[in-house]
């Protein structure tokens, strides 16, 4: 199978693209191949795709429920609805979160959610990317957690190619010590990666160290359960201390800036985390939070935030904020793709350059984090398939339709 693209604008250059199979096999000013699918990409800038490193996609059926509460009043009562979602209904809620985010331009989600044979089945039909955390905590009881841990250890095995599973013990005030001890372990001998809250809220922390006498990340750092597997996500409460465990561990952290202003956690310190190096990554969190799947608005508020925050204009750099929402979660994950080279896997978003907020042209990456928004998105290329052409994704108009018999 192979696909050309031809007269794309990739930087500052028009070129050809040339897919074959899943691969960017050739980039060049003009290639010629009559075996190709031909893609005519004049008027249409291509950037990496997004990487979304934290959200939980089926709360997307939860957008717009219980608006405007502090984190934990708004967790008790979410909790409550969502123990009445069915395994159908959190099949249709990541269907039309998926729809949500290749509509974004995003190719790849961490999840962390509950009815994990749902969102996975879900993935792989739509042909998206996923890593699907395992969810534990400590209320679920010993027989839901055995049948978690057996299905991880059964999907695990099997070969999977664009979907796979994390171990993702939800928090550390919903697991105990021995929890994540007996998740780390678990992750550790299936090589799978370990996906959890941390340093969310103010009082989280306040409560970690009334309990284990220390902030969360040495408390988790303390019990042996961060490595360069782990996603830590929103990380706002940081001591230096804190960073550079993560920092040494290479732990990824999930920065999730539209969440934590929603629900007034409070600031991710991004040039703390820069100055020990550590690997930052933007996730959007669960459509109750945030409500948006778009990283093309994550990366905004991610710019907008830094700059109010340090009062510095220089500050959430648009450069810097872009590797976040694209090639350092790729990396994080492993995954051969996140920059548009010869040799990569084929993850490649188009933007119309035709729309008006995309002229002038004088910085594409500027243009598309501060000024652009979904509908500049022309086409989104995952793994060298059209997730969505020329706007639209197949079964669309179903996945909303069902969506609309949610209220
Ligand atoms: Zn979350």
């Amino acid at each position: 199978m192979k696909i050309l693209i031809k007269q794309v604008l990739l930087q500052d250059k028009i070129v050809d693209i040339l897919i074959k199979d899943n691969l960017i096999s050739e980039i060049s000013t003009t290639i010629n191949d009559s075996e190709a699918e031909v893609f005519d990409a004049r008027d249409l800038a291509v950037i990496p795709p997004f990487y979304n490193m934290h959200t939980h996609s089926s709360m997307t059926l939860l957008r717009g429920y219980c608006e405007d509460k502090p984190l934990f009043e708004w967790l008790n009562n979410i909790w409550k609805k969502e123990a009445e979602l069915s395994s159908q209904d959190i099949y249709n809620g990541t269907r039309l979160a998926i729809l949500e985010m290749i509509k974004s331009g995003t190719v790849f989600f961490a999840d962390m959610y509950w009815h994990h044979q749902s969102i996975i089945k879900a993935c792989q039909e739509m042909g998206i990317r996923a890593n699907i955390g395992i969810c534990f905590m400590n209320n679920l009881g010993k027989e839901t957690i055995k049948e978690n841990f057996d299905f991880a250890k059964q999907f695990s095995k099997t070969n999977n190619d664009l979907v796979n599973i994390s171990i993702a013990p939800h928090a550390i005030y919903t697991c105990d010590a021995q929890l994540y001890k007996e998740c780390y372990e678990f992750a550790k001998e299936n090589n799978l990666y370990f996906h959890t809250h941390l340093s969310e809220t103010q009082k989280e922390v306040e409560d970690s160290i009334k309990q284990y006498g220390m902030p969360p990340v040495e408390y988790l750092n303390s019990i042996g359960v961060l490595d360069n597997k782990t996603i830590l996500a929103h990380c706002v409460h940081l001591t230096e201390k804190e960073a550079e465990i993560i920092s040494q561990n290479k732990s990824i952290i999930a920065h999730n800036p539209c969440s934590n202003m929603k629900l007034a956690s409070g600031v991710f310190d991004s040039r703390q985390a820069m100055k020990h190096n550590c690997i930052i990554t933007l996730g959007t969190d669960g459509n109750s939070s945030n409500n948006s799947l778009s990283m093309i608005e994550e990366m905004k508020f991610a710019s907008l935030l830094a700059k109010v925050h340090y009062q510095d204009s220089e500050a959430g750099n648009s450069d810097e904020v872009f590797k976040w929402a694209t090639i350092n979660g790729a990396k994080a994950m492993g995954i051969n793709a996140g920059e548009i080279c010869e040799g990569k896997e084929a993850d490649l978003l188009f933007i119309k350059l035709n729309d008006e907020k995309m002229q002038p042209n004088y910085n594409t990456i500027s243009n598309i984090i501060y000024s652009s928004d979904t509908k500049c998105i022309d086409s989104v290329m995952c793994n060298g398939k059209f997730l969505m052409k020329h706007g639209y994704v197949e079964g669309e108009e179903e996945i909303i339709e069902i969506a609309k018999t949610y209220k």
